[in-house]
């Protein structure tokens, strides 16, 4: 267990002892360097320790024969929403903090495969503690990054899960410092073509200066533009005003673009179910929830989805999204894997796979999905040690059916394991 781990578990509290032992995985076929080799696997102290044909270790106090199964990194989730449920809450669930549907995505993401993910729309008062504790091994969610509150041009307001706008330099030192000091890895900016030009170019620089990194939501095509302009770290969403412009094309393959998280997964499932006359029965509920919280789930979701305004011209932006998306790729713009899980009948424990459908339907092969989940997604986000399987790295891991027809499917899923701990298991007795 890493130092910072350990550290995470005394200081939170609250995280469980959990079994870390040393591990032999033996007869996969594992996506390392690039490509499919049979070898085996030994883990030790949350890492891969080594890597080869035939492995032999007399210490490995665990065996896992995985004949028939094949290995690839842990999924990277780009862009999620952690406390909300993707539709109404059970009773007494409403409340900062969140955390009865935290705990529940939480586990939820990371039992269908992720392993890592950022937080879009963090609370500066309860995400630090949330981070620190997911970064042990033995936490039931996903290794964390946090975008704090989002900020919004056009207007001012107080801080909370969004901010409306600054007004001068002392403003923007006073927020983007208050992020910092909560632990936020990134400033999640929206609406950037409502901003006064100035205050965005102080907002940028206040945050650059405290270290911060900056998502921005590309999607509108003006906002997109001015998210280059600026240099942002990460891009989000696509833009559904129009067809991305040739320029902006080029500014986002030339290689210091910043990556683009498009969610089109969830547009696609959303756009389908609001034409059903029940959305709630295409949908279904979340997993997890005990069967009168599912209940009242299903049925309050109706009405509270067709509440929520925004989703409601899903169907008539689709095409424009597909459209970018395809373009995107086309161009070869480095596309990450990102749900934007917890947007209204968006679950945790399936999104990502909602999106990898998606992605698959669209042309793309396994090994490109794969490698914009994990290898491509932890370098936009930093990571050196995760989203590869080599020695030395974490052993964040998903062990995969080999005899599921059509691939990279969840039915495949048979073990998540975060930095060497087993979180799921094929026999459910085992977990
Ligand atoms: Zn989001």
């Amino acid at each position: 267990m890493s130092t910072l781990a350990a550290l995470a578990l005394a200081v939170a509290g609250l995280v469980a002892p959990c079994e870390a032992p040393e591990t032999l995985i033996v007869g996969a076929q594992v996506w390392t360097d690039a490509r499919w080799q049979e070898v085996d696997l030994h883990l030790r102290d949350g890492r891969i320790d080594a890597i080869a044909a035939g492995l032999q270790v007399a210490s490995a106090q665990r065996r896992i024969d995985a004949s028939g199964l094949r290995i690839i990194p842990g999924l990277i989730d780009a862009h999620v929403h952690l406390y909300e449920l993707g539709g109404p809450y059970p009773p007494g669930w409403d409340r900062p903090p969140y955390v009865e549907s935290t705990r529940l995505n939480g586990r939820a993401l990371l039992r269908s495969g992720v392993t890592s993910a950022r937080v879009h729309l963090s609370n500066l008062q309860s995400g630090s503690e949330l981070k620190l504790e997911s970064m042990s091994p033995c936490a039931p969610l996903p290794r964390l990054q946090l975008g704090g509150p989002g900020v919004i041009g056009g207007g001012t307001t107080t801080p909370g899960f969004q901010t409306v706008g600054v007004e001068d330099a002392a403003q923007a030192h006073a927020l983007t410092a208050a992020y910092a000091a909560a632990g936020v890895d990134w400033i999640a900016l929206h609406q950037l073509d409502l901003f006064e030009p100035a205050q965005l170019r102080l907002l940028i620089e206040s945050a650059r200066r405290q270290g911060l990194r900056i998502m921005a939501a590309g999607d509108s095509v003006a906002a997109l533009r001015l998210a280059l302009q600026h240099g942002v770290d990460s891009v989000e969403y696509l833009p559904t005003d129009a067809v991305i412009p040739e320029d902006l094309l080029a500014a986002l393959v030339a290689p210091s673009a910043p990556p683009v998280v498009a969610p089109i997964g969830y547009y696609r499932r959303i756009a389908s179910a609001l034409q059903a006359p029940s959305a709630g029965r295409v949908l279904g509920t979340p997993a997890g929830l005990s069967a009168p919280e599912s209940r009242h789930f299903a049925s309050r979701f109706d009405t509270w989805l067709r509440a929520q305004g925004h989703y409601q011209d899903a169907a008539q932006l689709l095409p424009m999204r597909e459209a970018n998306f395809r373009k995107l790729l086309d161009a070869g713009a480095g596309v990450l894997l990102g749900t934007d899980v917890g947007s209204a009948g968006h679950y945790h424990d399936r999104a990502i796979w909602t999106e990898i459908a998606a992605w698959r339907a669209a042309g793309m092969a396994d090994e490109q999905v794969i490698d914009r989940g994990t290898r491509l997604a932890a370098a936009a986000l930093g990571y050196s040690d995760l989203g590869r399987i080599e020695v030395g790295a974490v052993a964040d891991l998903l062990i995969l059916d080999r005899a599921i027809a059509g691939g990279l499917r969840p039915e495949a899923l048979r073990y998540v394991l975060k930095a060497g701990v087993v979180h799921r298991h094929p026999d459910p007795a085992s977990k």
